[in-house]
């Protein structure tokens, strides 16, 4: 196995660098003080051509796939962007690009995907008051009229609904039967914007330049032209993404880590307590070292993840493994660059602070710890279902 970045990876790689060093670690911070969207890395990063990474060729992006999504993911976390700056890379390239190449028929790849490469931004609608991690038990409808679909129902969370043009978003078009819960959701693509539509901004602990809204679908109407794939079989068209989200999910928390510690380590060296650096104390150096050797070996398994999706192979079990482990090597290097800085961990000037408030929301979303276990008990170690 060889997941060494090709000449090109490497140097969409070094862009994203480039790009990120302009928008240094003060603007991360001011952003999130003021609750603002960063449009301005974004439309950099359109400019670029990263929002179009995974739009094919002939629809004006990149053609390219997960490998390349979680080096630049990476890069823009691990130069200044934390959790926010990677996370960009899921509205357009994964819930859009993703999206739409998997389920979209020939007409809808030529209405959206242009958009999306040049940087339209793409929420995702899943998650309900009654049903976040349960999906089959969202309420939201959408009601054949004709040749519309009429949508009722409440989503919360929707991150960048706010400043979205399109909400990819699931509703029951059957009703739920016993024995299959899954079948009767369906995928639409809809307009931010269209009448009905009411968007309320969550107040929240992280992230908080990327809002995270409450978004009220009031008789919405849609074209049957905007349905996604198969009507009824959402839920399964959406499984695929599902993975690719896990596996961006995974190299988000994993660069905010990276950052961490590098903080951690700078600060580590300059920082004098019973005159002498506190680095020197292996009290303080042992947890580094083994944060960073946890960073190193989760982040092998994400870029396995992302390189049987790229071939086109399973990799439910490696996406939920990388999750999982980039989650827990990034939250528990932010931990311990709060650690590192004592005091000075919770002031919003070293910026650890906000980095450790973001990377705890990788250990609940998308997927839960708890969940990721449950996957892995059930679908791959084959133990009863607890649920
Ligand atoms: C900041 C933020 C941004 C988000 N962005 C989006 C977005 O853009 N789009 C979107 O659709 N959603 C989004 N979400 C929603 C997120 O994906 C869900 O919150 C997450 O999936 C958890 O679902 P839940 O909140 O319904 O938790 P619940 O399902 O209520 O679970 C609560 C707790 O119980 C545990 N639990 C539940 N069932 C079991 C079980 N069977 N076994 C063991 N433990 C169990 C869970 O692991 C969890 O710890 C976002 C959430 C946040 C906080």
């Amino acid at each position: 196995m060889d997941f060494a970045l090709s000449q090109e990876q490497q140097m969409m790689q070094s862009l994203a660098e480039d790009i990120s060093s302009d928008y240094p670690l003060d603007y991360w911070r001011q952003k999130d003080d003021a609750e603002e969207f960063p449009h301005e890395f974004w439309d950099e990063l359109a400019d670029a051509g990263f929002t179009g990474l995974t739009v094919p060729e002939e629809y004006g992006g990149e053609g390219l796939g997960m490998t390349e999504i979680v080096a630049t993911g990476l890069a823009l976390g691990r130069n200044g962007g934390g959790v926010s700056g990677p996370n960009l890379l899921t509205l357009g390239p994964v819930f859009g690009g993703i999206s739409l190449n998997e389920h979209a028929n020939e007409e809808q790849k030529q209405r959206w995907l242009p958009e999306i490469a040049d940087g339209a931004i793409v929420s995702l609608g899943l998650t309900e008051p009654d049903a976040g991690l349960d999906t089959a038990g969202i309420k939201t409808t959408a009601e054949e009229d004709g040749d519309e679909y009429v949508l009722n129902g409440t989503k919360i969370w929707t991150t960048g609904a706010h400043v979205s043009d399109y909400i990819v978003t699931l509703a029951r078009t059957s009703p739920m039967e016993d024995g299959s819960r899954h079948s009767g959701i369906s995928l639409f693509v809809v307009p931010s914007d269209a009448d009905g539509i009411t968007v309320n901004k969550i107040d929240k602990l992280s992230m908080r330049c990327l809002g995270s809204c409450e978004v009220v679908f009031d008789g919405v109407r849609v074209s049957e032209e905007n349905l996604l794939g198969e009507e009824d079989k959402g839920f399964y068209h959406l499984l695929g993404t599902l993975n690719t989200e896990r596996i961006i999910w995974a190299a988000i928390p994993l660069s905010a880590g990276e950052l961490a510690l590098d903080l951690a380590v700078d600060y580590a060296k300059e920082r004098e307590a019973f005159e002498r650096p506190i680095g020197k104390n292996q009290g303080v150096q042992f947890p580094l070292a083994e944060s960073k050797m946890e960073l190193e070996t989760a982040k092998l398994m994400i870029y396995k993840a992302a390189s049987l999706y790229d071939k086109g192979e399973d990799c439910s079990m490696e996406a939920n493994a990388a999750k999982f482990m980039g989650a827990r090597a990034g939250f528990n290097a932010c931990d311990q660059a709060i650690q590192t800085h004592g005091g000075m961990g919770f002031a919003d000037e070293y910026h650890v602070e906000r980095l450790y408030r973001d990377v705890r929301l990788a250990r609940v979303a998308p997927v839960s710890d708890e969940l990721v276990k449950s996957f892995v008990g059930t679908e791959v170690l084959n133990l009863p279902r607890s649920y």
